[in-house]
């Protein structure tokens, strides 16, 4: 069974503030995308990676994934305007023979084998895609233009992380079917959903911070 992961990192990063895509603003020594290319890389679960770069970094990604050594790599190809849209472009280039895909952030610098191996885990007991969740600590409420409509029920609401792991086939299917609202979807797993597909939930890891904010790039600095 070969799997295929897609590292989405062509996103602009605006809320970051720096000059440069947030794949490569630096987080020690290298631009972020070094991070989540090696640790991919030394994955037991991976056989495969396509990196999703930046308009106009595509040179830079191959480079870097040279540099950290990231064997797996096997294409790198441009992003789009949408996250679902980069998605795309990447599962274009996993081959047909591929069993799973699994898709992660490249703002979520700290993936761990752990998640990965419950990911493939829960695949195996028939569901078409599986994705990380964590309890949320907070009290949730609805709100509109500022001000309370209700209270939610906290069990029943989970926080999704990537990365997500999909039979390959259905996220093909549900990627084709993507369009209107759904084409502005913040995970994959939205568009298996919308396309029928039962999605299982494994246990999140608190590392797999995703890095949004300039507060959540110095928590990222500060954990490497
Ligand atoms: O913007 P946000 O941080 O929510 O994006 C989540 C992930 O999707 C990031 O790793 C980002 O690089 C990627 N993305 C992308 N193409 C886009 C928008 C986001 O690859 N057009």
């Amino acid at each position: 069974m070969s799997v295929w992961a897609v590292l989405v990192a062509a996103g602009r990063g605006e809320r970051l503030g720096e000059d440069r895509p947030k794949a490569f603003v630096r987080l020690g020594e290298l631009p972020l995308l070094a991070e989540p290319l090696r640790r991919l890389d030394e994955s037991e679960w991976i056989d495969h990676v396509v990196v999703v770069a930046p308009p106009e970094w595509e040179e830079p990604t191959i480079l870097l994934a040279e540099e950290v050594g990231a064997s797996k790599v096997a294409a790198c190809v441009t992003g789009g305007e949408t996250r679902t849209e980069s998605v795309r472009a990447g599962v274009a280039d996993v081959p047909d023979d591929a069993a799973v895909i699994l898709v992660h952030d490249a703002a979520r610098p700290f993936i761990d084998d752990g998640v990965v191996k419950r990911l493939i885990d829960a695949l195996q007991g028939g569901f078409d895609g599986a994705v990380p969740v964590l309890r949320l600590p907070d009290t949730v409420k609805r709100v509109s233009e500022g001000v309370v409509v209700e209270t939610l029920d906290r069990d029943a609401l989970m926080a999704v992380q990537t990365p997500q792991a999909f039979v390959a086939p259905v996220l093909r299917a549900a990627l084709d079917g993507a369009s209107g609202k759904l084409s502005q979807a913040t995970d994959c797993a939205a568009l298996v959903e919308a396309a029928g597909g039962r999605i299982a939930t494994v246990e999140g890891d608190e590392r797999l911070l995703k890095v949004t904010t300039p507060a959540d790039l110095e928590r990222a600095r500060g954990w490497l």
